[in-house]
């Protein structure tokens, strides 16, 4: 059986930084090494989107600036179809700045309140220090090798509410706000956190368990990811995560 993918990156243009737009070459490769055939959806400012089409979408970090940018477009062009769509098993990963506008808002640094689709139930509060540096963190979703290793660099500290999950808890590094020791937030195959890295390239093991809820919505319980030979990405992996904690 020959699976096909449709991949959804938002705001591609202003959203992207620390080389987040690796998740999407990350995610096609690992595909086309598996004879699997992947379509590239950029959703910019003004685009419309059929989001019943999309089976996994990415979100990608930016500054202050650019998420002011897209903020409005976001939540009045977006947020209606991409919650349905997430309602229905829809795998979406967002880094950071994106992340941030997942949840109810953004209160930034210099006290400007950036609306967020509320699909995640977190909000950000803007400070004064740049949380920064290599992080770690034991991810207590869905994956094998537990532990994901990226680099973070925020002002923004996020707060979780009752109606998600933490991805997982920090080992080393700051995650969410550099207090409760949680990183990320996860609700339903709706996944954000603070890792850049770019974060799937670093963790091949958490890019393929997105590729396989993606693929299972679409094609079934049944369909699974052919192994890939990752020793050199788990070698460089491995490294990181020994050498920071
Ligand atoms: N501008 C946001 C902050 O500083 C997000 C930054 C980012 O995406 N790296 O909190």
């Amino acid at each position: 059986m020959s699976y096909q993918l449709t991949i959804a990156h938002l705001y591609p243009e202003q959203m992207n930084i620390y080389g987040d737009r690796g998740n999407i070459i990350t995610l096609r490769q690992r595909c086309a090494w598996r004879g699997i055939e992947t379509t590239v959806l950029p959703v910019g400012p003004g685009s419309a989107v059929d989001w019943t089409t999309v089976d996994l979408a990415f979100f990608g970090g930016g500054q202050d600036s650019g998420q002011s940018l897209i903020a409005a477009d976001f939540v009045e062009r977006q947020a209606a179809g991409l919650r349905r769509a997430a309602e229905d098993g829809m795998v979406l990963l967002a880094i950071c700045g994106g992340y941030q506008l997942l949840g109810h808002y953004f209160l930034t640094h210099a006290g400007e309140k950036l609306p967020g689709i509320g699909l995640l139930d977190v909000h950000t509060l803007g400070g004064t220090e740049r949380l920064i540096g290599n992080i770690v963190i034991e991810a207590s979703w869905g994956v094998d090798r537990q532990r994901l290793v990226g680099f973070e660099n925020h002002s923004g500290g996020t707060y979780l509410g009752g109606g998600v999950q933490p991805l997982g808890r920090v080992l080393t590094g700051h995650g969410n706000n550099g207090k409760d020791g949680t990183e990320g937030a996860v609700w339903r195959n709706v996944v954000g956190c603070y890792m850049h890295g770019s974060l799937l390239p670093k963790n091949p093991h958490f890019a393929d368990h997105l590729l396989t809820l993606a693929l299972q919505r679409r094609y079934g319980p049944t369909a699974t990811l052919a192994p890939l030979e990752d020793a050199l990405e788990l070698q460089a992996h491995t490294a990181m995560v020994e050498r920071l904690t």
